[in-house]
């Protein structure tokens, strides 16, 4: 049984039924899985506590979902694509066979290691294979994988593995990344100083550097695998085991470590894979995330492999050796489906056409964005130069704790439309409310946005701290999950995702989501990229504060620019929106997911910047001073 949706009907069918019956619907979908105990009931919950158990009883292992079930009808398929950082460099290929075998080897070892169902593993490497070895190989024998974006500082590592108590950390010598090459167990060892949970680190040679090895506590990968067998028996888990943790990237505050568990996570990620990006068997799909966000953990890894497709994985940049780099990489391995975020558009956008009209991209069906609301500019470049106009766009909206796609057209057959994430997945109930918590029913409004029945994928906690978690996304309205994030509904449904909530900004009694203020700025032809904050203002209640990012042929005089931006914004949203203040700056505070840091400029707009709170998730500090020397 497929539960791929195939028209526009049959999607407003799967969503009625959705609605109705939400237990009968995930109960069906759950049945095309490989269960070792069928489930005694599929949904258990209540937002008061919160407390959502899915298929309660059932017991599992998601990796003999990604790999053994493959093995009789798809074990010469190619289960993954590894691209190296240097396009000189081999890729190298592993079928489902292979990949099966890698992963049970792996997971040997850390059998070997002392690693138990239940113990905290804390994964810090490169994109290279053996991180997909390694999260796998950590679902195989039940431990729980914390995976830490390798770019992260040792102080940021060093809490995530407390907060945890990670007992082994998974890392490599060092990392490429474009021209450079970045120690990683050098910044593993310096977060390990204050780490007194961790037993044992395995280490993937990448480089072939003689690195610091503690005897007692690190072994290397590659001896570790002399000593194990190629079989490798599947934990048996309950639907409801921990299967990862996950902190979220900051850019709102101190991150917080997002639970998933094992049966709801595997039901929701391969249904939204196959739906949303409307995958083909013969597909060879590619996420450019990297496996340290959520993005990478669903739709890099588990999502395809549980649905049986190509994943390609990338080791490197998109701007190395050149701007073209990505495009390169989808002519190489005929890639069918791409799924990238606005920031890298942005970035390829701003290199020029040059590097994109040199390649087919024949092979590309459709096209994915996601992390943050994609600019109609952005939106249109991709659709009419990436994907020739011929390729459907999907803008997803999810986040780390709805664990999968939640608002989205489905590639091809529900409506899309620039700058809209578009209407619920089945399984999906959004609503709006007002201030109150009052729902908001009415189409062409905006509110907050909330969801009102739990999905298979949603948040269970935050590691160790539940009443975390409760006050975080259960306590703001009574019996409904706040995603944080306002939104606009139009007059067909569709959602428009205006942003955080804390980033809506107030002029005068009208309220705009900096995106939209952003999406305005960044049609003025001298701008690249731009961050709009609110800041106290004594007559109209906020202003705006616009920190923006010129191309190299902005004009010499900063008033002018300054005079075209607020036409431009004029011309797109009304007087009513032009920026109070506009700042010219090299560069944007992000995080090194890509995501603009707002609060820190807030704090810039307000004239504050004694406190800057948390920055360590920050890509590059030094913008921050920038930011402050030059604020108006
Ligand atoms: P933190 O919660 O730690 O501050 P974060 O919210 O950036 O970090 P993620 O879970 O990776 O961490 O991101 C989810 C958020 O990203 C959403 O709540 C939303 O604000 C934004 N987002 C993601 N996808 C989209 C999209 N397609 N359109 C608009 N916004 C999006
Ligand atoms: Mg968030």
């Amino acid at each position: 049984m497929s539960s791929r949706i195939h028209s526009f009907a049959g999607y407003q069918a799967a969503y009625q039924k959705s609605v109705k019956d939400p237990e009968g619907f995930w109960d069906e979908i759950a049945q095309t899985f490989t269960w070792r105990q069928p489930w005694d009931k599929v949904l258990d919950w209540n937002f008061e506590e919160p407390r959502v158990k899915w298929f309660v009883n059932g017991k599992l292992n998601i990796t003999e979902n990604c790999l053994d079930r493959h093995l009789k009808t798809r074990g010469n398929k190619l289960a993954l694509i590894w691209e190296p950082n240097d396009p000189k460099e081999r890729f190298v290929r592993y079928t489902y066979r292979e990949l099966h075998e890698k992963v049970c080897q792996f997971a040997n070892v850390l059998r070997n290691n002392g690693v138990k169902k239940g113990d905290r593993v804390c994964i810090y490497m490169p994109m290279i294979p053996e991180l997909a070895f390694s999260v796998l190989a950590c679902a195989r024998v039940g431990a729980v994988h914390s995976v830490i974006f390798a770019g992260f500082s040792a102080n940021s590592m060093a809490d995530r593995i407390k907060d945890a108590e990670a007992s082994v950390v998974l890392t490599s010598d060092g990392l490429n990344r474009g021209a450079k090459q970045i120690p990683v167990k050098r910044v593993v060892d310096e977060a390990l100083e204050d780490c007194p949970s961790v037993k044992k680190v395995i280490v993937v040679d990448r480089l072939g550097w003689a690195v610091k090895m503690l005897p007692g506590r690190d072994v290397y990968l590659h001896e570790e695998l002399q000593k194990v067998e190629k079989n490798c028996e599947a934990e048996e888990m309950d639907s409801e085991d921990m299967l990862f943790i996950l902190y979220t990237s900051g850019s709102t505050g101190k991150p917080k470590g997002v639970v998933h568990t094992c049966g709801g996570y595997m039901v929701y990620t391969d249904y939204t894979f196959r739906n949303v990006f409307q995958y083909d068997e013969s597909d060879i799909y590619w996420c450019t995330a990297d496996i340290g966000w959520i993005t990478g953990h669903s739709y890099l890894l588990y999502g395809p492999l549980l649905a049986g497709a190509t994943t390609v994985m990338f080791e490197g940049v998109p701007t190395f050796p050149d701007p073209g780099r990505f495009w390169q990489v989808i002519d190489k391995h005929s890639v069918n489906i791409f799924y990238t975020a606005p920031t890298a558009i942005r970035s390829l956008m701003a290199a020029g056409l040059d590097h994109v009209l040199s390649y087919s991209l024949d092979s590309l069906k459709v096209l994915g964005s996601v992390g943050e609301p994609i600019n109609e500019e952005a939106w249109h470049w991709y659709h009419i130069h990436v994907g020739k106009e011929r390729c459907p766009v999907v803008d997803t909206w999810w986040q780390t704790e709805t664990s999968g796609i939640m608002i989205s057209s489905l590639a091809g057959v529900t409506p899309m439309k620039p700058s809209h994430a578009g209407q619920p997945l089945p399984g999906v109930q959004p609503i709006l409310v007002d201030q109150n918590g009052e729902e908001i029913t009415e189409n062409e409004t905006e509110g907050y946005l909330c969801m009102k029945f739990p999905w298979p994928g949603i948040i269970r906690t935050t590691y160790g701290d539940h009443e975390r978690c409760r006050l975080s996304y259960f306590s703001t309205y009574k019996n409904l999950y706040f995603t944080g994030d306002g939104a606009r509904r139009d007059e067909n449904g569709l959602y428009r995702i205006i942003g955080r909530v804390d980033d809506v900004i107030n002029v005068s009694g009208h309220r705009f989501g900096t995106a939209e203020i952003e999406n305005a700025i960044n049609q003025n032809r001298h701008i690249v990229e731009s961050a709009v904050v609110g800041y106290p203002h004594a007559i109209k209640g906020q202003g705006i504060y616009a920190f923006v990012i010129c191309a190299d042929q902005a004009p010499a005089n900063p008033e002018n620019l300054r005079a075209e931006v607020i036409e431009t914004v004029v011309e797109h949203i009304g007087k009513i929106a032009k920026p109070d203040k506009i700042q010219i700056v090299s560069g944007l505070p992000k995080t090194r997911s890509g995501k603009i840091m707002r609060r820190i400029l807030r704090k810039v707009a307000e004239g504050d910047t004694t406190n800057l709170g948390d920055t360590s998730t920050l890509l590059d500090p030094l913008v921050v001073d920038e930011i402050i020397q030059g604020a108006l």
